[in-house]
C-alpha cells in the first residue's frame, strides 16, 4: 500500500514537470527572465552579440508568453536561443532576432507597422505591445488562421492578419511608419519600399535560398531618398510566392 502511494506521487510529480502534457500550469516567467538576461539584454549578454538596449522592448520580451506561440510539444523549448518549427516547414524566429529587429525599427506608440511573414504571430504580438496598430501578412492560410485566433485569444486587438503574398505589401493601410519582413526575399521588394512613409524604416533579410542573407535596414528620408545598410548576416526561411 505504502509503495503504491509512493509510485503514484512520483508519477504525479513527473507529469507536472512535463509541460507538453499540459499538466501543472507553469507560467514560464523565470524562463523569460533568463532568456532576456542571457540572450537579449546588452548589459548581460556575454557571447559578443549586439544586445538590445531599449528597455521597453526588453520588458515586452519578459512579458509575452512565447510558449503560447509554439506547438505543444515545443513548449519546453520556447525560451531557447533558437528558432523553432511551427509546422508547414516554417519557424518562429529566434527571440534575440525578434528583439533586435524590433529595436532597429525605432518604434513609437503612434506608429503603424506592417509585418510580412506572420508565422506564429509572435513578432506581431511584440510589435502590437509597442505601437498603435500592426498589419501582418502570411502566405500560408493555416498559419495565418491560427495566428489570427491566437492573437485574438491573447487579447491583441491592434494586430490584423491577412492571408496573401506579402511581397506586394498591404496598400489599403499604407503608408507605414515601419515595415519588417521576417522571411528572406532575394531582393528588396519595391512595393514595400513604396509603402514606407518618408522618415520611415524597413528591416528585412535579403539573400537567395543558398546564399548568405544580410539583415538590411532601409530608410526613406523625409524627401523620399532611399538609403540601405547591411546590419548582420542572418538565416531566415525564404520569402515564397509567385512574384
Ligand atoms: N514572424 C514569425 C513569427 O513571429 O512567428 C516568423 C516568421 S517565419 C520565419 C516566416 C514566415 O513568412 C512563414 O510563416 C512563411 O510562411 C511566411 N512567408 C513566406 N513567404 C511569404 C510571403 N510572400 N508573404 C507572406 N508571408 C510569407
Amino acid at each position: 500500500m505504502k509503495s503504491s502511494a509512493f509510485i503514484l506521487a512520483a508519477l504525479l510529480i513527473l507529469l507536472m514537470t512535463i509541460p507538453e502534457l499540459g499538466v501543472g500550469d507553469r507560467d514560464y516567467a523565470a524562463d523569460r527572465e533568463f532568456m532576456v538576461k542571457t540572450q537579449i539584454d546588452w548589459r548581460t549578454v556575454t557571447d559578443g552579440r549586439i544586445g538590445v538596449k531599449d528597455q521597453q522592448i526588453l520588458e515586452v520580451m519578459r512579458r509575452i508568453p512565447r510558449h503560447e506561440f509554439v506547438p505543444d510539444k515545443r513548449k519546453s523549448q520556447a525560451y531557447f536561443d533558437s528558432p523553432l518549427p511551427i509546422g508547414y516547414d516554417q519557424t518562429i524566429s529566434q527571440p534575440y532576432i525578434v528583439a533586435y529587429m524590433t529595436e532597429l525599427l525605432k518604434l513609437q506608440k503612434t506608429h503603424k507597422v506592417l509585418e510580412v511573414g506572420t508565422g506564429s504571430g509572435y513578432q506581431a504580438a511584440v510589435l502590437a505591445e509597442l505601437v498603435n496598430h500592426v498589419y501582418t501578412i502570411e502566405i500560408i492560410k493555416e498559419l495565418g488562421e491560427d495566428a489570427t485566433k491566437r492573437l485574438k485569444r491573447l487579447g491583441y486587438k491592434n494586430a490584423t492578419v491577412k492571408i496573401a503574398d506579402g511581397y506586394f505589401g498591404w496598400k489599403e493601410h499604407a503608408p507605414y511608419d515601419a515595415i519588417i519582413v521576417t522571411a528572406a526575399p532575394d531582393h528588396i521588394p519595391p512595393p514595400l519600399v513604396q509603402q514606407l512613409k518618408p522618415g520611415g524604416v524597413m528591416c528585412t533579410p535579403v539573400g537567395g535560398r543558398f546564399q548568405i542573407q544580410n539583415l538590411t535596414l532601409i530608410s526613406k528620408t523625409a524627401d523620399g531618398v532611399i538609403k540601405t545598410k547591411q546590419v548582420m548576416p542572418v538565416r531566415f526561411v525564404p520569402l515564397t510566392g509567385k512574384h
